[in-house]
């Protein structure tokens, strides 16, 4: 039996560019992934928030992550579908605009407060009836699933190896992690990476280990026709999503994590949109907090229909437009940065998660940790190190020892 330098598990947009630069330093990598069609990464609108570092650090992160985005397509040999486009931030009449600049004041790059003429001036399909103005920013934007396969076709060429299975668990010999289980098979490897998005929580969890990371059940609806033409990607001026993380995440709900399903906050609807290339058009997002990982028990039909309402009162346009109702499991940390890195007490095991908004910054942190883990360079500003499972007191350490 091969043993490989390494195990990606995932091939969301974390496993997928982890495993690309892994290749790239000339290591043996197998990526598996269980084929989920509704993947965090297949549903996402695949906005490059590259405006949103608020400190030299992730600024500097979002610089490189959208240089790499601009080139990406060429140093991959298939399209990205790579762009940059205006974002509007929209709000209603019932909004003073002027309350809101604090909030966006924050960041590297400052979305401008505009009036809702100039809103409509950017986006043409917007009505006037409720809006009170929006925040612009230019704003980069790729197809998820194209830029997947661009990574993976890249990854392929350099001699890496893809297989579609779902990994059932870690095999294990002491406190060493040497490989992991499927259905059908066994596969060696001298370091395993866990880029399984909102399922690296209960997959390791199976394997008696615990890591700080929570996650979203995310809903949306794929327009796949809309004769409509959209200039610019909408989000809420106010959104609530990263507020919520925050609560469902503290110390005080941590327990609530383990255990039987808990709904941990109330759900949320931040009412966005956004239009491939291709007219494909994805409308969002609802997101609930529960500790399960089903996407049961939602009234399917109730949510689809609170999504069209709260969109199509700002673009009449998609009213129509059949679509399909969506979900998937978003993941995120307890402060906002991803969890990555070798998990204490066990050798050859680590984390790539917990990115919640990765379009950015994601590219540029697997190119540093790919590097990192091949002593190729070091992380001489500590910025790696930030984002290590270390950071949290109770941190992934077993319980028990490990299963096979
Ligand atoms: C509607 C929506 C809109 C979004 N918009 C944006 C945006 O504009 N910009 C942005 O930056 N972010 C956005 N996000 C968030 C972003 O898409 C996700 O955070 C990101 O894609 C997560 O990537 P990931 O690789 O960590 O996880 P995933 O994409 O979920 O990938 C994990 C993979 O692991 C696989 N897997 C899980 N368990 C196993 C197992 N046991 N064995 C084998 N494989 C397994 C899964 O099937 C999956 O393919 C959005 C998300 C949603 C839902």
């Amino acid at each position: 039996m091969d043993t490989f330098d390494w195990i990606v598990i995932g091939n969301g947009l974390a496993g997928a560019a982890l495993s690309y630069e892994l290749v790239c330093q000339g290591l043996s990598v197998l990526l598996v992934d269980d084929g989920n069609p509704d993947s965090a990464t297949r549903c996402s609108y695949g906005g490059i928030a590259y405006w949103s570092g608020t400190n030299p650090i992730t600024q500097t992160l979002c610089d490189l992550g959208i240089e790499r985005h601009r080139q990406l397509s060429e140093e991959l040999g298939a399209t990205t579908e790579f762009r940059e486009l205006d974002l509007l931030l929209t709000f209603g009449v019932e909004v003073d605009g002027t309350s809101l600049v604090e909030q966006y004041d924050k960041f590297e790059i400052a979305p401008q407060l505009i009036s809702a003429t100039e809103a409509k001036g950017l986006e043409p399909q917007l009505t006037m009836a409720n809006l009170g103005g929006a925040f612009t920013v230019k704003h980069g934007h790729v197809n998820p699933i194209k830029t997947l396969s661009a990574l993976n076709q890249a990854f392929r060429r350099l001699g890496g190896q893809q297989m579609m299975a779902t990994v059932t668990g870690l095999v294990t010999i002491k406190n060493k992690v040497t490989g992991i289980l499927t259905a059908t098979q066994a596969y060696a490897a001298s370091n395993i990476v866990v880029a399984a998005g909102g399922y690296s929580r209960q997959l390791l969890r199976s394997n008696n280990l615990r890591v700080p990371l929570y996650h979203t059940h995310a809903e949306m609806v794929t327009l796949p026709k809309v004769d409509a033409h959209l200039q610019t990607l909408i989000m809420p001026a106010v959104a609530q999503r990263f507020t919520a993380e925050h609560t469902a995440s503290s110390a005080n709900t941590d327990h609530l994590w383990e255990g039987g399903p808990h709904e941990i906050a109330s759900p949320i609807l931040d009412s966005g949109v956004v239009q491939f290339l291709d007219g494909t058009t994805y409308i969002g997002q609802i997101s609930r907090f529960r500790t399960d990982l089903a996407p049961n028990p939602v009234d399917v039909a109730t949510s689809e229909a609170d999504m069209r309402q709260a969109i199509t009162e700002q673009l009449p346009c998609l009213a129509h437009a059949p679509g399909q109702w969506r979900h998937s499991l978003v993941t995120f940390s307890r402060d906002g940065l991803p969890l990555l890195g070798p998990l204490p007490g066990v050798d050859g095991l680590h984390i790539f998660a917990g990115f919640t908004s990765p379009f950015a910054m994601l590219l540029p942190i697997a190119q540093r940790f790919a590097r990192w883990v091949c002593r190729s360079s070091h992380d001489s500003d500590g910025l790696l190190d930030k984002m290590q499972v270390t950071r949290f007191s109770q941190a992934s350490t077993p319980k028990t020892p490990i299963a096979n």
